[in-house]
């Protein structure tokens, strides 16, 4: 039986294959089959795959740092199903918004095990996660502390929370998911003073009990660097504001942003790379700044769900502009997955029959959409194609769904999980009565 490619077996799902037929299976399920049976565009989440980056994750931090909790952020694909599985592998969650908690508490997500993030936390949305139980609020600004300290107040609540702080460490990739450095909307700077006076202010809110630091550079790292380096630069201030406000760091959050391969030439670190990194730093600092070994908590979202989802588009028209370049028109783009137009991201495309067959072409594959700029790959290199093939994107599980729009007002796709040949729904591509339901004429 033919193989995918070792190269593709790093970025597709692990239980992804090829069949007889020569077309690319995952979780025992053709692309093909599902794309006939749920129409196209199409995300398909392997559940296996999921499965395995959460134990990765977990044995691969604990295995480094005994008292790691792995806390999911739901913004990289927040889905009840998804939830569910997060559940049951033991890992901890984060949300950004009433929305994300929406969504953790219609899978029966533990309270406790929730964080809830965000630079900019409405009344309602803390009124909301306090009424949950929510176990940890990560605080992002003055505002937020004396909000929250209100609505705790209100409802006779003494809520545990952190302070996110901003180390001032660029992590090296795109710009706008940097999220560090001093030049940004998240979090308590630490050189400026910002973050000692919020520590301060959150230790003496009667309403707030402040357990520990918090920091995220951005994604996706490739590098390892930049978080021992701000770790032990907030480590160093975790010293100080114990020394002058009382602060006990009992947890600890560097965040996450931990990079997955998304085309085969560019690989990241190993997780347990990540894991022997960040649990070294902790140690390391701690030692050389006399605190006692905090509970550790680490928060991957794409590197989670990334490589467990895969899209699949129908090529629709094809140009060709002699000595210029090929343009394949497929059924989805930006509406359903806005990274490459947003972030110059770049994917693997393969045909989902006989991948890797001759002669092929180079093309660039645009979607759907009425901008130059939406398109899903550039010059990549495939089998000539025909209108009505199948395409496929691997690593499309983070950051595409959660980030569509109806623009152009289409509509959203369908998602299915997969597992041991069985597809089911996890959520209906929406119809022209979903989108007319919101409107008022
Ligand atoms: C987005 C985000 C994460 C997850 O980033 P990934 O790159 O998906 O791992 C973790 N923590 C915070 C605070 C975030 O905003």
């Amino acid at each position: 039986m033919p193989q995918l490619t070792n190269n593709d077996q790093e970025i597709f799902p692990v239980s992804a294959s090829l069949n007889d037929a020569g077309d690319i299976t995952i979780g025992g399920c053709s692309i093909a089959q599902l794309a006939s049976e749920f129409g196209t565009p199409l995300y398909i989440y392997d559940e296996d795959t999921v499965r395995h980056m959460c134990r990765q994750f977990t044995s691969g931090f604990t295995d480094a740092y005994e008292r790691t909790h792995i806390e999911y952020s739901t913004k990289a694909f927040a889905n009840p199903a998804l939830a569910k599985i997060i559940a049951e592998e033991g890992l901890h969650m984060d949300v950004v918004t009433g929305g994300e908690l929406i969504f953790a508490k219609a899978a029966g997500f533990p309270a406790e095990r929730l964080n809830f993030h965000g630079n900019n936390k409405g009344r309602e949305e803390l009124s909301e996660a306090l009424d949950y139980g929510i176990g940890r609020i990560t605080l992002d600004s003055f505002y937020e502390i004396g909000l929250l300290n209100e609505v705790a107040r209100e409802k006779g609540i003494r809520q545990k929370v952190l302070l996110r702080v901003s180390p001032s460490v660029d992590p090296h990739t795109h710009l706008l998911t940097t999220t560090g450095v001093l030049d940004s909307k998240f979090g308590f700077s630490i050189e400026t003073g910002a973050a000692a006076e919020a520590v301060q202010q959150a230790l003496s809110a009667d309403n707030l009990e402040v357990v520990g630091l918090h920091f995220h550079l951005g994604s996706p790292i490739f590098e390892l660097e930049p978080y021992s380096q701000a770790i032990d630069y907030v480590l160093k201030f975790a010293a100080e504001m114990r020394d002058v406000h009382g602060l006990q760091l009992t947890e600890f959050n560097p965040g996450g942003g931990f990079a997955v391969g998304y085309v085969g030439e560019e690989l990241p670190p190993p997780i347990t790379a990540y894991a022997n990194e960040i649990s070294v730093a902790v140690r390391s600092g701690c030692d050389r700044y006399g605190l006692e070994e905090p509970q550790l908590t680490v928060e991957p979202g794409r590197a989670i769900v990334a490589r467990a989802g895969v899209a699949v588009y129908q090529v629709g028209g094809i140009k060709r502009i002699p000595n210029v370049r090929v343009y394949v028109s497929v059924d989805g783009g930006m509406g359903d997955n806005i990274r490459p137009a947003l972030y110059s991201s770049e994917y693997t495309v393969r045909r989902a029959h006989e991948p890797y067959a001759e002669p092929t072409e180079k093309v660039t594959v645009v979607g759907k959409y009425c901008e130059s700029g939406d398109y899903i790959a550039k010059d990549v290199e495939l089998p000539v194609l025909d209108s009505g093939d199948l395409l496929c994107t691997p690593t499309s599980g983070a950051y595409s769904v959660p980030m569509a729009s109806n623009y152009n007002m289409t509509t959203r796709p369908a998602i299915v999980m997969v597992k041991d040949g069985d597809a089911r729904l996890i959520r209906r591509r929406e119809t022209y009565e979903d989108l007319l339901a919101t409107s008022l004429v």
